[in-house]
């Protein structure tokens, strides 16, 4: 088990972009077009009950050859809970995962970023790599698309991972953001992978 909030090899530049809190009917649907259209893969860190409402967008991002990590089941802030409450929220969103094409996710993304000791004996027990990320978009704060693509481009580095999310509650602008972000960062050398292939250093 390992924390993993970036890591560049100083090679070739590469980056991850990650969506969290999905899958959502449309919103993931427009992201995985995006991302199609752009011959990019992509981390998809899935809430288990939303795997559960829309199982036919999670068979999408699995048949277009992205990444899914574990986000809990219902979106559960883990620090603080007692151990039987971690495995409960994490193995919820587990088994909606392997339930629908039996996949199994190695990468666990705790809601908000939080984790405690428990959390990490937990990860450390099962073999998940617990995932933060390096840039925040604030897409989930309503951030303008114009502001999420100025903080992407002045703050990227090699190893970085992206802060994305395919379900807000409120607007976002997220899909925009990305259609202008993706050929920038291709334009700068950058190269797309998941986050398992950048801990990998593939
Ligand atoms: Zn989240």
């Amino acid at each position: 088990m390992r924390v993993i909030y970036s890591s560049g090899n100083g090679n070739e530049m590469r980056v991850a972009l990650t969506f969290d809190d999905g899958p959502h009917p449309q919103h993931t649907a427009r992201i995985l077009d995006i991302l199609k259209k752009e011959s990019v893969k992509a981390t998809f860190f899935v809430v288990g009950e939303n795997v559960q409402y829309y199982p036919d967008m999670f068979d999408r991002i699995i048949a277009e050859g992205h990444e899914v990590g574990n986000h809990t089941n219902h979106h559960t802030f883990l620090t603080g809970l007692g151990r039987d409450e971690v495995s409960k929220a994490i193995d919820g969103c587990d088994d909606a995962i392997y339930h629908h094409d039996e996949y199994s996710a190695r990468l666990l993304r705790p809601p908000g970023g939080n984790y405690d000791t428990n959390v990490l004996q937990f990860c450390a027990l099962r073999d998940y790599t617990v995932v933060l990320w390096s840039i925040d978009t604030r897409d989930w704060a309503g951030t303008s698309a114009f502001e999420i693509e100025k903080n992407v481009l002045e703050n990227i580095n090699d190893g970085d991972i992206i802060l994305m999310h395919d379900y807000v509650s409120r607007k976002a602008h997220t899909e925009e953001a990305l259609e202008h972000i993706i050929p920038k960062l291709k334009a700068l050398g950058y190269r797309f992978v998941t986050v398992s292939e950048l801990i990998e250093g593939r």
